[in-house]
């Protein structure tokens, strides 16, 4: 039994990451589960474990995501997923902000009810090909030239692993436009921690009961943890041997998958 295992007593609700943990992103198919990830969420949901998943994933609505991961072989549905674009859609309501897009064209769908005329913010997501000079130089001219410049950043990623690769993620492009503006801008995702508290209302349970498990040591785990959350790392997506001799997070235990996770979390449950 892992070392950590013993910190696990009155677990009650375990939230997934989902790229680098259930599947690799990228390729023809949209991405390759990784093995046993598609057996280990079947297990936490008929183990009676509450069991949400939580993204940053902003290059496709939160419906065509959910999608491609059934076609994958997941056991999900859209209404089990906490995503930063509809969270931010719900902000953008709130405080009447009219957004500026900076995003994947693949998430736009999400923000066809939201008043995009006359902008008095910007929204920056996971653009990938988008984030063009051209398009960062024009989101640049909308956010100075605001009397209040808004930045919302889904997520602030610095990168992710896909099929060929690491790439660079939202996060780089949401520096550089806090630079050129001297802002600080406002995250929506993971690490922030409403959105994990989002994520755990959904669940109906407290911090100290849920248990995050992710590749991503200061997003994920980090950020679970600021909440008051156990945090697991995987060795799979983004990882690197690095994470485990990081400077300001050290998780509650490291894993070599998914799978690994959910039988220690499962075999803790009933001693
Ligand atoms: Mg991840």
């Amino acid at each position: 039994m892992a070392g950590w295992a013993k910190h696990l007593a009155g677990i009650k609700g375990v939230v997934l990451d989902i790229s680098g943990v259930l599947y690799d992103s990228g390729g023809e198919g949209g991405g390759v589960p990784i093995p046993g990830s598609i057996e280990a969420v079947k297990k936490i949901k008929t183990s009676g474990l509450k069991l949400r998943f939580c993204t940053n994933e902003t290059q496709a609505t939160r419906e065509k995501f959910v999608e491609k991961l059934q076609r994958l072989g997941f056991d999900i549905a859209v209404n089990e997923v906490t995503a930063p674009a509809p969270a931010a859609c719900l902000i953008l309501k709130e405080r009447n902000l009219r957004p500026h897009l900076l995003v994947h064209d693949d998430v736009i769908p999400e923000f066809a009810d939201v008043d995009k005329a006359n902008p008095n913010c910007v929204v920056v997501g996971d653009a990938a090909d988008n984030f063009s000079y051209k398009n960062l130089n024009e989101t640049f001219r909308v956010l100075i030239g605001l009397e209040n410049p808004v930045l919302i950043s889904l997520g602030k990623g610095r990168y992710y692993k896909e099929t060929d690769g690491l790439k660079l993620d939202v996060g780089v492009y949401m520096k550089a436009l806090e630079y050129a503006c001297d802002i600080q801008a406002e995250v929506v995702g993971k690490p922030a921690k409403m959105f994990f508290q989002s994520a755990l209302r959904e669940m109906g349970v407290e911090p100290h009961q849920a248990i995050m498990i992710g590749d991503d040591i200061v997003n994920d785990v980090g950020g679970a943890q600021q909440c008051g959350m156990k945090a697991l790392q995987v060795r799979t997506g983004k990882y690197r041997p690095c994470d485990e001799q990081h400077p300001k997070v050290k998780a509650d235990g490291y894993v070599d998958n998914l799978a690994e996770a959910v039988d220690v979390i499962l075999k803790q449950l009933c001693e």
